[in-house]
């Protein structure tokens, strides 16, 4: 996944998998001098809860002596996820939807500001069983392809994302950061009851322990499902958006500008109605 000269950077939520990240690859990465790791944390604004997660990344980062970059929705999108989620009321989406979107969109654009070559991020075994499954279900399969990409395949504007931690349980993971003791925050996002994969993570749990290797038999069929499509079938067109320029590879509009286009309407329409009723 990574070259000996990579300028890499880690995206540390303060949680135990990005901290085990952090640490795994820090001990790797003394190895090779040419090398290095930039933490950076995406600050959503999520109340009393990203700001204690924020504590816990800064004394991983001082502990190995790194600088830890920081950058918030508020600065980058004009909108804290707090705000966000109290103006979507008639929307379907739940925060999480919002949450994903924007934090790759910050993570994509921070990693062309420090001009990193690769972007690591500490998802493991159970989040990407659960992804994938989330997509088979909600029947949006390209999907896979898109998440499910090595190094090599990264399209144009993207910088290339790798997940070393991928093939780990969530076990493994709280083991290590134990042994290790890791500072991380581990109490749940006040959003988290509404996430989707809550309702796939206890199935999947279930799953993994009456048969074993359930997870990982998801993500090595995903990887299948991905290499075959793309040795066959090039049906996912690399475009940018007509508005912020950024890569997409849904639509004219950009993921991220459709949604900060919707919060600003419905901003709008808000301050029109309280404007009438008064
Ligand atoms: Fe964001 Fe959802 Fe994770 Fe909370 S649980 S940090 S809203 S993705």
């Amino acid at each position: 996944m990574l070259r000996e000269d990579d300028r890499i950077l880690v995206g540390i939520s303060g949680g135990k998998d990005s901290a085990t990240l952090l640490d795994v690859l820090y001990k790797i990465e003394r190895e090779f001098p040419r090398s290095e790791i930039i933490p950076v944390t995406i600050d959503e604004g999520i109340a009393g809860y990203r700001d204690r997660a924020l504590d816990a990344a800064r004394t991983l980062a001082a502990r190995l002596d790194l600088k830890l970059e920081i950058r918030t929705f508020q600065k980058m999108f004009g909108y804290t996820l707090d705000k966000i989620v109290r103006h979507r009321e008639d929307t379907a989406m739940g925060a999480c939807s919002y949450c994903g979107v924007l934090r790759r969109r910050a993570l994509n654009e921070v990693a062309l500001e420090l001009k990193v070559d690769v972007v690591a991020t500490g998802h493991n075994l159970d989040d990407e069983a659960q992804t994938v499954l989330m997509n088979i279900l909600r029947g949006d399969g390209l999907r896979i392809v898109r998440t499910t990409r090595l190094r090599e395949n990264s399209f144009e504007g993207f910088i290339p994302r790798i997940k070393p931690l991928r093939e780990l349980t969530e076990r493994d993971i709280v083991a290590y950061a134990h042994c290790r003791e890791l500072p991380y925050h581990d109490a749940p996002c006040p959003y988290a009851d509404e996430a989707y994969r809550n309702d796939l993570r206890m199935f999947l749990n279930q799953m993994e322990h009456k048969r074993p290797g359930t997870l990982l038999g998801i993500v090595r069929s995903a990887e299948t499902i991905s290499h075959t499509v793309r040795s066959g079938i090039r049906t996912i067109k690399n475009q940018t958006c007509i508005r912020c320029g950024a890569p997409t590879t849904t639509s004219q509009l950009c993921k991220a500008c459709m949604m900060i286009d919707e919060i600003r309407s419905k901003r709008e329409s808000d301050g029109k109605e309280t404007r009438d009723s008064s």
